[in-house]
């Protein structure tokens, strides 16, 4: 329930689908992958052929739902979805496989956390579309071999190097998302804008875009509950200004930090100097579980180059002391 949390909520998954990019063209950013999807896509419509397996790697909220649904839309094949906490058994793999259609795109969400059993009976699916149905238990069971349509499987994850590289092999083509610029954030914001009828000055979507933290969904939520303040306290127009006051009643501050992280900072700088100080203590110090402050907190600290962690602790560096607005003790006696 963070404003600034990477996950889709349940307000998000209410409006994602009204504001996803249906084709290559309106997809804004990620020029490498788009380049290297659309020439993928192309060569197999060319071929009439079925498009080759698809990896994408990357941050929660950046688009891979998203392209998924491109890709199959590009193909005029339909989709399924499904994800890799949701196939428990091979037996749920080989469901869904045995009722594809041909050419039609699996969307597997979250591929590296298939039960194994199920991973294994995937490989052969991906190589050869076939599967070997398992019927009964031990020493009397049979493999039924299965013919599968030709699919394009579109796996899913945080990182590519989460898969075992036999699994990994199997893609054709394997994208990598990145973090978005600001400038590319703006664009998205301007779009989203338009599609909810919100009017926003470029200004005001630079500083939404600048509070964003790289990510789409990110910058879409904070659109809506920026419309929402323009619309009570001002007259609907998202200026700069609007949008700055929206974001600090919200606390998010000018780089998209939210209380947790300021507090993390601010523990780190005001009560241990800047560090070295091990996380438990770190955790300690502002009220929250260590692994809250470890997995929610510190990722977006450390990728900001504002937060190290080191063998003797975490330490601040000299930017986070500069975004507080704080002097660094030896500076401050010198
Ligand atoms: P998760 O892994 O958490 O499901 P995801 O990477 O699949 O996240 P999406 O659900 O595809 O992310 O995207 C989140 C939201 O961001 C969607 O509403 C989508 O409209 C928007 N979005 C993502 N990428 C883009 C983009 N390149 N251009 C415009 N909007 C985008």
């Amino acid at each position: 329930d963070r404003l600034v949390g990477s996950l889709a909520d349940g307000e998000d998954q209410a409006v994602e689908a009204a504001l996803r990019p249906k084709d290559l063209d309106e997809f804004v950013g990620q020029e490498r992958v788009r380049e290297q999807l659309d020439l993928v896509l192309r060569a197999a419509r060319q071929r009439g052929a079925t498009a080759d397996h698809v990896l994408l790697s990357g941050a929660p909220g950046l688009g891979k739902t998203t392209l998924s649904m491109i890709i199959a839309a590009e193909m005029g094949a339909p989709i399924r979805i499904t994800s890799g906490p949701a196939i428990q058994h091979a037996g749920d793999l080989a469901a869904i496989l045995s009722s594809l259609t041909e050419g039609e795109v699996l969307f597997l969400d979250e591929i590296h956390r298939m039960s194994r059993p199920a991973e294994e009976m995937l490989y052969m699916a991906m190589e050869d579309f076939r599967v070997d149905v398992i019927v009964g238990k031990g020493p009397g069971a049979t493999a039924i071999p299965l013919e599968l349509p030709p699919f394009t499987l579109v796996g899913a994850t945080t990182r590519a190097g989460l898969l075992p590289p036999p699994l990994r092999d199997r893609f054709g083509f394997t994208g990598h998302m990145e973090f978005y610029a600001p400038a590319e954030l703006q664009r998205v914001i301007h779009r989203s804008a338009r599609l909810l009828d919100v009017e926003i000055e470029g200004e005001g979507a630079a500083e939404i875009a600048g509070r964003s933290r790289g990510t789409p969904r990110i910058a879409n939520r904070l659109l809506r509950r920026v419309r929402d303040y323009a619309q009570v306290k001002a007259d609907g127009v998202v200026t700069r200004e609007i949008a700055a006051q929206a974001l600090n009643v919200y606390e998010v501050d000018g780089r998209g930090l939210d209380r947790l992280d300021r507090a993390v900072l601010t523990a780190l700088l005001g009560l241990f100097g800047g560090g070295p100080v091990g996380l438990s203590t770190l955790a300690v110090a502002v009220g929250e579980e260590r692994e809250t402050v470890e997995e929610v907190a510190e990722p977006f600290l450390v990728r900001e180059g504002l937060l190290a962690r080191t063998p003797r602790g975490r330490v601040a560096t000299p930017a986070a002391w500069a975004h507080l607005g704080m002097v660094p003790p030896q500076q401050a006696a010198g």
